[in-house]
């Protein structure tokens, strides 16, 4: 019997899945598609410039997750918004480095982009691009949901009836983040703004956030434009977007753009959630945690992590 745990997607939902299962003595394998860990606690670097381009600051309301959060900031991992109240909490040096500190001491394979995920007398054969197929006894799958049936379809998993249909119900919002490079000081305020309306949702500048040096990238501006037209226009480059942005946020920029990115979040966030915080299948040995089920943040995908942890037991 093969007793190792495949846990697939190295955000912080299937990071503190598989931290929880091997403290509790299991030997657990984390297989994520990406090189860099965390998921969608994602940032990035475009020349000198640092843009957290994912979760922008995440709350702790459960004692369990306040207390980890807690432990971060002791670390220096997490610390306050610069001039935000005080419940919003931020990945110090910036949002990626608690996918980093939740992967310390794991086993995990990065660049390793699950294809199928099929059931073989009993056990579970994981299929992964470039790369020999896995052979564990448990699987945990924390990917966002449409792309957790795709692998099972790809294997031929048959779910029961009521968790399928559960499952198939769930739709996110798609964000689109725009990554724009200023040669001078914006006027984003520090804590960063929320609009209600428009195309744009959120503006934030990376420098007063204090995760972007200053010097040449004198401002790193995160814009995540809305749900609606993220969906109309997803897949328009950042040459088609900007123009379309730039009147809105023309006010906040207030110095020259040097350059402008683009990364399209298709699974941004749940709009419906899973009545349950995870599932967990005992007969197949087959989970599922992540946002969808927790709660459609950071915490909620934390503490998805841990109630699939509490079920799988080692
Ligand atoms: C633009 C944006 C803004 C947000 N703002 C906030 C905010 O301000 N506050 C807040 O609390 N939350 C925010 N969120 C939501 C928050 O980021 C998520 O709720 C949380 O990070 C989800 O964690 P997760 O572990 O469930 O999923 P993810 O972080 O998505 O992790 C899933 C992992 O699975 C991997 N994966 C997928 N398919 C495969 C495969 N086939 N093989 C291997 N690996 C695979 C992915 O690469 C990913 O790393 C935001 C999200 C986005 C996108």
């Amino acid at each position: 019997m093969n007793d190792t745990i495949a846990v697939v997607g190295g955000g912080i939902s299937g990071l503190l899945l598989a931290r929880t299962l091997r403290e509790r003595g299991a030997k657990v394998v984390v297989l994520e598609k990406s090189r860099g860990l965390g998921g969608r606690l994602a940032t990035k670097r475009v020349g000198e410039a640092v843009f957290d381009q994912g979760a922008q600051y995440f709350t702790a309301k459960t004692d369990r997750f306040a207390a980890l959060v807690e432990a971060w900031r002791d670390l220096g991992t997490a610390g306050g918004w610069p001039g935000a109240s005080a419940h919003r909490w931020i990945g110090k040096p910036s949002m990626n480095a608690l996918g980093k500190i939740l992967a310390e001491g794991l086993e995990v394979k990065r660049e390793a982009k699950v294809l199928s995920v099929r059931r073989v007398e009993k056990m579970w054969e994981v299929e992964i691009e470039n790369q020999p197929t896995l052979r564990v006894g448990r699987l945990a799958l924390t990917a966002p949901v449409p792309q957790l049936l795709a692998l099972l379809k790809a294997g031929n998993v048959e779910l029961p009836t009521e968790v399928a249909s559960g499952l198939a119900a769930l739709r996110y919002h798609p964000c689109l983040a725009l990554l724009v490079t200023l040669s001078g000081s914006s006027l984003v305020p520090t804590e960063g703004l929320a609009l209600s309306d428009g195309p744009v949702r959120w503006i934030a500048d990376n420098v007063k956030k204090g995760i972007s040096p200053g010097g040449a990238a004198a401002a790193a501006v995160t814009v995540h434009l809305s749900p609606a037209f993220a969906a109309e226009h997803y897949a328009k480059t950042e040459l088609e977007l900007f123009p379309m942005i730039e009147p809105v946020i023309t006010a906040w920029l207030g110095a020259p753009v040097v350059n402008v990115a683009l990364h399209r979040w298709k699974f941004s966030e749940p709009i419906t959630v899973f009545p349950e915080p995870c599932v967990w299948l005992d007969e197949l040995g087959l989970g599922f945690a992540g946002d969808a089920f927790g709660g459609a943040r950071v915490e909620g995908a934390a503490l998805s992590g841990w109630a699939l942890a509490d079920k799988m037991g080692t």
